[in-house]
């Protein structure tokens, strides 16, 4: 079956469309007009018990699918989405806001995903030992967790989707996805991908839902139910962990960041200002990655500044369908009054815009670029996510303040480190305490590796081989030779 143009709004429930068990919907809203973009049906509890019937009826089925197979429509899926980036990128556009350089650049990085792990299926590895006294062999399989619940946001509607999908596919599991209720229209559109591309009926269903807590709840109190895989703010992951406690269900949580950005007196400083305005602005800054936190050295710091805001204050905002337009509207009202809330209450602590610190004329939510020098330490943006186009600066004057000043944060997701000296970089990154280091990098995110985070940035790692295993469990057997 080949995709229609016609934008799909309905559930996705073993491989057919139909709307929730109450007939309601909710709107979707193009962040950069307020008009509404397509209404959406909204998932109910009974719509999440008719996904878990399909999902784990649909199981035994798929895991028993050999490696190769899965692999092979794994790769279709691939080429699809490949084929359709254009369409996805305008819809991605439409419905969070990013430029379509930046949506081109999500969907690009999203089909990377079903390539890895098409690659990856057939690497479900185990392993065969002598027990050390007993005489047993000790051989160790992974096979499928189960059906799992894949829970994903609005910052990169698709590839969010495919760094849980793919993986949970290979493995041998079959899932349900709810999208963010702000961009479930991508999601929609990738069911529709996987259905080309030879996915069963019921292996991926998607539920957009406003009813969150209470469809993901109902959904893990099922035994078929193994994981749940979530990406999103470190709250919401609370109180998904208290869920998936109750039922003893496998909790996978990509959750908040509040990346530092060290330069180092030695710093390329042209590699530093474009590393830093990758890591900042990549999604307008509405990424668990972007850099938060700048921290560069007192005998570049006024160079940096410079440079920087210079920078910034050049990109083009403007609606994300716009040529040459590099920055987008925030995602929705409440997300374009944090981050101007953020940027007053630094100002009123003493902070100095170089650029930007205001929002721009309506309609849509937009924010102008923004650097902030002589951010005090008690300002609020250096302890919570920005999630926006605003970049705090800080000196530092040694190497041990800089490390200390990055690790002050509950978070520990991703840090970058710009330096000349290899050694110290290395020195650097190991006694940062985050998942991730992005070394002279302003970007860390690749299939190939893995993505995760330390504290209260989460539990579990995407992507690479690491990302396989999240959905697989490990038998033992005691075998008498
Ligand atoms: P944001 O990225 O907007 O801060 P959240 O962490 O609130 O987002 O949400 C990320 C995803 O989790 C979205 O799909 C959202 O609908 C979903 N979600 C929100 N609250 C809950 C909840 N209590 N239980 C399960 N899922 C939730």
């Amino acid at each position: 079956m080949a995709t229609s143009n016609r934008l799909q709004t309905q559930l996705y429930i073993n491989a057919k469309w139909c709307e929730s068990s109450d007939a309601g919907r909710f709107d979707v809203v193009d962040p950069a007009t307020e008009q509404v973009l397509a209404s959406v049906a909204n998932a109910t509890s009974a719509d999440a018990a008719a996904a878990v019937d399909a999902a784990g009826g649909a199981l035994a089925g798929w895991a028993a699918l050999a490696p190769r197979n899965r692999g092979e429509i794994l790769r279709k899926a691939f080429e699809l989405l490949d084929m359709q980036k254009e369409r996805f990128a305008e819809l991605i556009t439409r419905e969070n806001g990013k430029p379509l350089a930046d949506s081109r650049a999500e969907v690009g990085y999203a089909a990377e995903f079903f390539r890895w792990y098409s690659e990856e299926a057939v690497r479900n590895i185990g392993q065969v030992s002598r027990a050390p006294s007993s005489g047993a062999r000790i051989l160790v399989q992974h096979k499928p967790a189960g059906v799992a619940v894949l829970i994903t946001p609005w910052n990169f509607p698709v590839a969010m989707g495919t760094r849980k999908i793919a993986p949970a596919l290979a493995a041998g599991c079959t899932v349900i996805v709810k999208p963010a209720s702000e961009t479930p229209l991508t999601m929609l559109l990738l069911a529709e991908i996987l259905q080309e591309a030879g996915v069963p009926a019921g292996v991926v269903n998607v539920l957009p839902s406003r009813r969150s807590a209470a469809i993901v709840g109902s959904m893990l109190k099922d035994p078929r139910v193994r994981v749940v895989s979530f990406t999103g703010s470190t709250e919401t992951g609370r109180a998904l962990l208290g869920e998936a406690a109750k039922f003893v269900v496998n909790p996978r949580m990509e959750l908040g960041g509040n990346a530092p950005f060290l330069v180092f007196e030695d710093a390329d400083l042209e590699a530093a200002v474009a590393g830093a305005m990758t890591a900042k602005m990549r999604n307008m800054g509405e990424a668990c990655t972007a850099a938060n936190r700048i921290y560069v050295h007192e005998s570049i710091h006024d160079a940096f500044v410079t440079r920087f805001g210079a920078a910034m204050g050049a990109l083009k905002v403007g609606n994300g369908l716009t040529a040459g337009v590099a920055v987008g509207p925030m995602v929705n009202r409440g997300a374009l009054e944090k981050v101007e809330s953020l940027v007053e209450e630094a100002r009123g602590r003493g902070a100095r815009a170089v650029t930007g610190g205001h929002r721009l004329p309506g309609p849509g939510y937009f924010y102008a670029p923004t650097v902030l020098d002589e951010v005090p330490d008690s300002a609020a943006c250096l302890g919570e996510e920005i999630f926006g186009p605003v970049a705090p600066v800080q000196r530092f004057h040694t190497e041990a303040e800089a490390i200390q000043r990055a690790n002050q944060s509950e978070y520990g997701l991703v840090a970058y480190v710009y330096t000349r000296d290899l050694s110290r970089g290395l020195r650097v990154s190991e006694q940062i305490d985050a998942g991730m280091v992005g070394l002279n990098r302003g970007l860390v995110s690749d299939p190939a590796a893995p993505f995760g985070g330390v504290k209260q940035s989460g539990l579990g790692r995407e992507g690479a081989h690491e990302g396989l295993m999240e959905f697989l469990e490990t038998q033992y057997i005691s075998v008498g030779w």
